[in-house]
Parts: structure tokens; C-alpha cells; sequence
């Protein structure tokens, strides 16, 4: 399997090369040639989570694992998923289903992706001897997963930013208290957005990427798409492979892209629906074909407050017919604020996604409507999710919302909108009792640059 850059000046890469690389050496962002079709979709209900896993990663993988590899890798990655499920659907209403992706260590979805990762990062460094630096931007929930999966990996050194004040306090603890000397978290002066677009100077200074041996795992890298088709593919499943939609609560487009790499392989996804909070700009993107940037306004669901969403640029490369250099122009023009999306890519994204939006006090009526109708808490990231998906259902379509994070994570919200603080499940019960380790750090590429070169262990 080969993989191309959306802006179609980097080299073509191998699997393996893609994941370890993260961004295009021109900025752009990998995509595989071709989205190979998963055959024996009607088998896979029943079967345990690791074996569709496999199924659904091997066409991806190519040359790059062995199969011994890559289904060892699988089951250690999830062995620590604590739902014998790993990702179960529960009913929430008659046709209506969440998928919950918070059983994993830091209680989001990221842990799918994350954990995988981290395991094939290992082999690969082991075969090949090389040791890498991986820099990583975190609106909270990346971060953690980042940190958890990669503590005590050899050959890595880990650095984290994050919007200094501006991830939940659990989220924040669990990237400063991990111990391993190989990770690191630093608390920037910023937003988030500042955290990404510092990251994306770090990758496009070419001496320093090569002198550290500099990889990415947000959410742009190729290999966590690819971790995150399988749950797609277990819930059509076990919905019996009928036409269903899927709405996502979003925000730099990693999970719901996975979404529609699952319906090219051929799962029967219908709608894929985009839920965003009140930072919105996918939603007017896609409702008007303009995507302009404007301020972050933070909000309870701080996983999603972003204004530059960056898999979004996957999505508009399909849109564009694999015309690269088209992206190129667009993303040169959001270097000034903002692009229009061509009347033809807009009626293909429009053919691929819809979307919908909610303020924070419809985000903390459903909490609360939710709690009422079922006594389950949401966490505000799959509340929004969740009332998007009543904006959009469909009598007689199966609905599924990601629910992407466990509701202890953002406790603050939680309370105030059902007045309780939910309970941190028995494997984090010491996370307020560990000490912090955090560096905070200026806005400010260079200086940055040189803390990550003092600093590294390797
Ligand atoms: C990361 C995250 C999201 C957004 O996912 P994207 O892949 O960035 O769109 C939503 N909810 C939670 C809890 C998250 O951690």
C-alpha cells in the first residue's frame, strides 16, 4: 500500500513510513492510493474486537508488519481496555445507540488509536534501531492518550503542548503525573490552535525535524485513522451491517474521517453526521462553503474547541478529486484567514457529510435529558454528539453517536448540569494524589526548539 500527500510534493511512503513521519515533508497529510474493500463484512459479528481489528488494519499495513507483528500489537494495545467489548453499543432510545469509547486508560477514544500506535512504533524503532522525538499539540484528551501509550517505550521521547489553563484538570494530571523520564509535558502560552500551528512550524524546520528525528501522533497521522475505522466496522456489525447513521462529536475531523474510510471499505454507513459545539466552522463549512477562521471561544467540551480542523484537508482532497495542487492553493489561503470551497468539492463533501451544531446550554439540557430518560451521564463531548443526532434521526434508520469520552474527564461540567461529580473508575482513584511534573513554555518556535533539545533523554 502506497500512501500520497494531500498537497502532492512529498514523497510517496510506505505504511510504516507514513506512521513515523506523521506530517508530509510539504505540509500535506498521507492518504493511502487506494481504500482497499473489506471482504467478509457479513462474518464479522461475533468475532472479538482485536480479530475485526485485524482484519479491518491488515489491507493497510502492506509490507510494513508481519502478521504475527500486527496482530501482537493489537492485542496488547487493547488488553488494556478494561470492556470485554472494548467498544460496546448501548441503547439509549428506541434506534438510537452510543458507542462508547472511554473503557481505555486515559477514558477517551484517542486510547483506540493511541495504544496501537505506540505498539507498532516499538516494533518498527526495535527493527530498525533508529530513536525518535515525538511532539505532539493537545486541546487535553490526545495528550493523555499520547503520554499513557508511549511512557516507558524505548527509543522515544515524548513532548506534549497544551493550552496552558485550558484542559480539565483530569485531563491535565494525566499527562503531568506519569514518571517515565521519556515524557514530557509543557503547558504553552496559547490556545490550541497556537499548540498546532507551533507543531507544524517544528515539522516544516527541516534541519531540526531531521536532527531529532522528529514524528507526529496527532491526530493527522495516518495510522490513527486507520485504528479508528474499526469501531465502524464492530457497531455496523453488530447492528447487523444495516444502512446506519453515525454522528461524530468532531473537532480536527480524525474520528469522523475514519468514518468515511469505513464506508469506502464498504460498511453501510448512510449519513456521517458532524456534531460541533458552538466553534463551529466545520458546520458553516458545510452549510455555506465557507471556511473562515475565527476565535476560539472556549467551551465545556474543550476536545472540540478548535478553529483550524486539520483532517479536514483529507476530506477536501477526496472532495477535489485527488487534486493536490488545488489543496495547496486552499491551504495557502488559509495562511490569510480563511478559503471558499469550489461549488463542486462542496456538493461532494455535502454527498459524504452533514452537520449540525449546539450551544452550551443545549449541551447541558441534554446531560440532563439524557440523565432523566436513561440515568446514564454523558460528558460533553458525546452530549453534543448526541443532540446533533436528534436534529438529524431518521424514523427507521439506526442512529449510532460516538460517545468519545468518559464523563469523570469533564467533572466540572457534569456538575453543573445534573449537580453530580461522576466517580473516576478504581484505576485512576490516585491521579489527585500523584505529584505534577509540567514545564510551561512561551508561544514561540525557537525557544521551544531548544527545551525539547535539552531535554530529550536519547
Ligand atoms: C479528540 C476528541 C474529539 C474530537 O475528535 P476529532 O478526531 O479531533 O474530530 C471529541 N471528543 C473527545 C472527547 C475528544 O477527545
Amino acid at each position: 500500500m502506497r500512501y500520497v500527500s494531500t498537497r502532492g510534493k512529498a514523497p510517496v511512503l510506505d505504511f510504516e513510513q507514513a506512521m513515523l513521519s506523521g506530517l508530509a515533508r510539504d505540509g500535506g497529510l498521507y492518504l493511502p492510493e487506494t481504500v482497499p474493500a473489506l471482504s467478509g463484512l457479513n462474518d464479522l459479528d461475533g468475532l472479538p474486537y482485536e480479530e475485526v481489528a485485524f482484519r479491518v488494519i491488515r489491507p493497510f499495513t502492506g509490507d510494513s508488519f508481519t502478521d504475527v507483528e500486527l496482530r501482537g500489537a493489537i492485542e496488547r494495545a487493547y488488553a488494556r481496555i478494561e470492556h470485554a467489548a472494548k467498544a460496546p453499543l448501548h441503547q439509549l432510545a428506541p434506534g438510537h445507540h452510543l458507542l462508547e469509547l472511554f473503557h481505555g486508560p486515559t477514558l477517551a477514544f484517542k486510547d483506540f488509536a493511541m495504544q496501537l500506535i505506540a505498539q507498532l512504533f516499538e516494533i518498527a524503532l526495535k527493527r530498525s534501531g533508529q530513536r525518535i522525538t515525538i511532539v505532539g499539540a493537545t486541546s487535553g484528551d490526545t495528550g493523555s492518550a499520547a503520554i499513557e501509550a508511549f511512557r516507558g517505550i524505548d527509543n522515544v521521547d515524548v513532548f506534549i503542548m497544551f493550552p496552558h489553563g485550558r484542559v480539565s484538570e483530569v485531563q491535565r494530571r494525566q499527562m503531568t503525573t506519569p514518571d517515565a523520564a521519556n515524557v514530557h509535558a509543557l503547558a504553552l502560552d496559547g490556545h490550541f490552535d497556537d499548540c498546532q500551528a507551533r507543531l507544524k512550524d517544528l515539522f516544516n524546520d527541516h534541519d531540526f525535524r531531521d536532527g531529532v528525528g522528529l514524528a507526529g501522533i496527532n491526530s493527522i497521522n495516518w495510522a490513527r485513522v486507520v485504528a479508528q475505522i474499526v469501531y465502524y466496522v464492530t457497531a455496523a456489525a453488530s447492528l447487523g451491517m444495516r444502512d446506519t447513521d453515525f454522528c461524530v462529536p468532531t473537532g480536527n475531523f480524525g474520528d469522523i474521517f475514519a468514518g468515511s474510510m469505513a464506508r469506502a471499505m464498504g460498511a453501510p454507513i448512510r449519513r456521517l453526521i458532524v456534531a460541533t459545539n458552538q466553534n463551529d466552522i466545520l458546520h458553516r463549512a458545510l452549510s455555506t462553503g465557507e471556511y473562515r477562521v475565527g476565535e476560539v471561544a472556549p467551551s465545556m467540551s474543550p476536545s472540540m474547541d478548535i478553529q483550524v480542523s486539520s483532517n479536514f484537508e483529507r476530506a477536501l482532497y477526496l472532495a477535489y478529486g485527488g487534486d493536490a495542487g488545488a489543496i495547496a492553493q486552499l491551504m495557502e489561503e488559509l495562511r490569510s484567514g480563511g478559503f471558499t470551497v469550489s461549488q463542486g468539492a462542496l456538493q461532494a463533501l455535502r454527498a459524504q457529510y452533514v452537520s449540525g451544531r449546539v450551544g452550551e446550554e443545549e449541551t447541558l439540557a441534554m446531560i440532563r435529558t439524557i440523565r432523566a430518560e436513561t440515568g446514564q451521564i454523558l460528558c460533553p463531548h458525546s452530549a453534543v454528539g448526541v443532540a446533533v443526532a436528534r436534529q438529524h434521526a431518521e424514523p427507521g434508520v439506526p442512529m449510532v453517536t460516538l460517545a468519545t469520552a468518559h464523563p469523570a474527564k469533564f467533572p466540572d461540567a457534569v456538575e453543573k448540569a445534573v449537580g453530580i461529580r461522576p466517580a473516576l473508575p478504581p484505576h485512576m482513584e490516585r491521579l489527585f494524589d500523584l505529584p505534577e511534573r509540567v514545564t510551561r513554555v512561551e508561544n514561540d518556535t525557537a525557544a521551544l526548539e531548544s527545551l525539547i533539545l535539552e531535554r530529550r533523554t536519547i
